[in-house]
């Protein structure tokens, strides 16, 4: 409940005038205000003590994404893409080189990840995707077409 109520008091007293100006000008949460989440405790709060993550449940980290996404999505997007995407991924079955390279940055608000699935003749049935990676010695060559990378840029 505390949790809850920081998150609504952060997002209600400070998102407002930044979720505008960011829907207007149709850009990602700035560098700045990434640091500031990571301050709060609201990256990666369902993810590990040991990556910087707050180690609590999944029902903490959707609370929190719940009140910055009433403000807008534009600002809950960083919150929800460190508590339920991709990162989660890598903490529950990636390498420890990989775990320890990506999550302890998203944590700490220096690095977005993004996930691309979606390729323009495969939306839902992701077993329809085309793109293939190829290793060739120590290069992994990929070739296929992404869309819909939400903060790919
Ligand atoms: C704002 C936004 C952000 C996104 N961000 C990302 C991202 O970061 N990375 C990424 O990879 N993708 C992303 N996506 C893509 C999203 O995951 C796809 O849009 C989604 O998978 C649906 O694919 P589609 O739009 O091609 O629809 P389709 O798969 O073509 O589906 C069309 C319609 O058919 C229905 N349908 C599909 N399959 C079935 C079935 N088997 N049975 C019954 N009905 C079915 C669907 O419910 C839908 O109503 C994003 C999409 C949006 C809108």
């Amino acid at each position: 409940k505390s949790l809850q109520e920081a998150a609504r008091r952060f997002a209600q007293e400070q998102l407002p005038e930044l979720a505008k100006e960011l829907e207007a000008k149709c850009e990602p949460v700035p560098a700045e205000w990434l640091k500031r989440y990571a301050d709060m405790g609201f990256l990666g709060i369902n993810v590990g003590e040991q990556y910087g993550g707050l180690g609590l449940g999944n029902l903490e980290a959707l609370l929190v994404v719940e009140e910055f996404a009433k403000i807008s999505s534009a600002v809950a997007f960083p919150v929800f893409e460190s508590c339920v995407g991709p990162v989660r991924a890598i903490e529950l079955f990636a390498q420890d080189s990989l775990k320890d390279r990506v999550i302890p940055r998203v944590c700490a608000g220096e690095a977005v990840v993004a996930v691309s699935m979606s390729e323009p003749d495969a939306g839902s049935a992701l077993t329809d995707l085309k793109t293939k990676a190829v290793i060739e010695g120590d290069k992994v060559i990929l070739n296929g077409t992404k869309r819909w990378c939400s903060g790919g840029g």
